[in-house]
């Protein structure tokens, strides 16, 4: 059991890069830490207009898959807000708070376990990778690993010295493509 105030502490010292998060409760659910937390930010900015929006609309908990603790799998519950934009001008009706450092919109992951998903499959691909994620323990499936991979931004591709063209057959006989190499 962790004492009052406690998981607040180790909260900060586990996410120092998310302020103003409170920890409302821990609990160890067999192979997994279940995480209670909301944010406590008086209001949240409107990404289509950029005013303040502070009236609550309604509430919700959202899942996050975290990086493991102590062996364990850890899914923070984030008990989250939907304001109104009470800009009349704006055409967006409510919106959702995020929290920086830890959620994006309509992510499963928190951006630090989705890097981790990336670097794995970057260092052994999707399928050991997989193997692995399970071993660590992160839930994370060939495919979960493989679309993470690909919302990393291509790496600069410098200035072009040679340059090679070449055919292919999406289908042969029938539709030819041609390749910059
Ligand atoms: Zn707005």
């Amino acid at each position: 059991m962790v004492p009052v105030g406690e998981e607040q502490r180790i909260w900060d010292l586990v996410w120092p890069d998310v302020d103003g998060v409170v920890v409302d409760g821990v609990e160890v659910v067999e192979d997994a830490v279940r995480i209670d937390v909301h944010a406590g930010q008086r209001a949240t900015v409107c990404p289509a207009c950029g005013m303040e929006a502070s009236r609550v609309h309604s509430t919700y908990r959202r899942r996050l898959a975290d990086r493991p603790i102590g062996g364990r799998r850890v899914v923070l519950r984030l008990m989250v807000r939907r304001f109104f934009c009470d800009n009349s001008a704006c055409k967006r009706r409510t919106v959702a708070e995020q929290v920086e450092h830890l959620t994006t919109p309509y992510r499963r992951r928190t951006p630090a376990v989705a890097r981790m998903v990336q670097a794995i499959g970057l260092a052994v691909g999707g399928r050991a990778g997989a193997r692995l994620a399970n071993y660590l323990p992160l839930r994370a499936s060939r495919d979960v690993i493989l679309r993470e991979v690909r919302r990393l931004p291509d790496p600069p591709s410098g200035q072009v010295t040679v340059l090679g063209i070449d055919e292919f057959a999406f289908r042969r006989g029938a539709t030819y493509g041609t390749v910059l190499i």
